[in-house]
């Protein structure tokens, strides 16, 4: 790191398990954010502005006035232009440091595996099952940890899902695909602004740690937020050793 990065992590060096050794780590991190819109945001603000050395910010919707409400990469003289590359022009300001890649598509099949390979590790900010499934599997034949969040009306979730852990979880064991209950959107059913500002954020937390390599990660745990009591519980989520993608992994 040159003299202008040691000041600008001046506060994350004093931290004695973070350290000079700490934060190379996350200077020279490659990480994928599936998502730039309520989760996506915080997460790609406090990833950037902590230095992670190329963020590459997946999203092929464009932004909307609805939006703005709780998706904060974005002003409202972004609307109607692709949210990769607004979240890109926001981040800018905040860490020129920080190369971000805007991905202005959905990503899916060859695409995202490649963009899977290539990152450390992957932050799933979605909206959708399908996606999610999508991003778990490529993280599972990867081996790369996967820190997955949600947000809908006052309620939230976040884990971490790590397949370097021999007995690790994946998304799939804990919620097995096609059995989902209906999918709820935020188009129909709403979503407490700041609450998608405290999951993302837990998100960009997980994620650099884990890049660090300190601390105990959520990894097998699932933490759930009621928002309207303001109530954190935690669920232990253990493997499914009939889980269809993970459970022949290293056998
Ligand atoms: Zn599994």
């Amino acid at each position: 790191m040159n003299d202008d990065q040691l000041l600008r992590y001046s506060r994350h060096i004093l931290l004695p398990q973070i350290g000079i050794e700490g934060q190379e780590r996350i200077v020279a991190a490659r990480v994928l954010v599936v998502g730039a819109g309520g989760l996506g945001s915080p997460a790609a603000y406090y990833l950037a502005s902590a230095g992670v050395g190329t963020l590459v910010l997946a999203d092929g919707d464009t932004v909307d006035l609805t939006n703005l409400q709780r998706q904060i990469l974005h002003t409202t003289g972004a609307v109607g232009h692709p949210k990769a590359e607004s979240g890109r022009d926001t981040l800018a300001h905040i860490n020129p440091e920080c190369r971000v890649v805007p991905l202005v598509e959905r990503l899916a099949g060859d695409r995202l595996d490649a963009e899977v390979a290539a990152a450390d590790l992957v932050l799933d900010c979605c909206d959708n099952f399908a996606t999610r499934h999508a991003v778990n599997r490529a993280c599972v034949a990867r081996g790369k940890p996967l820190v997955s969040g949600a947000a809908i009306r006052f309620d939230g979730q976040v884990a971490v899902f790590d397949p370097r852990e021999a007995d690790g979880p994946c998304y799939n064991c804990l919620f097995p695909e096609g059995q989902e209950a209906e999918e709820v959107r935020c188009a129909v059913m709403g979503v407490f602004a700041p609450l998608t500002g405290m999951i993302g954020t837990v998100q960009a937390a997980e994620a650099l740690k884990l890049l660090a390599g300190i601390g105990r990660s959520l990894a097998g745990r699932l933490l759930l937020l009621d928002g309207l009591s303001m109530e954190w519980r935690e669920i232990r989520v253990p493997r499914d050793p009939a889980c269809p993608v993970c459970s022949r992994r290293g056998a």
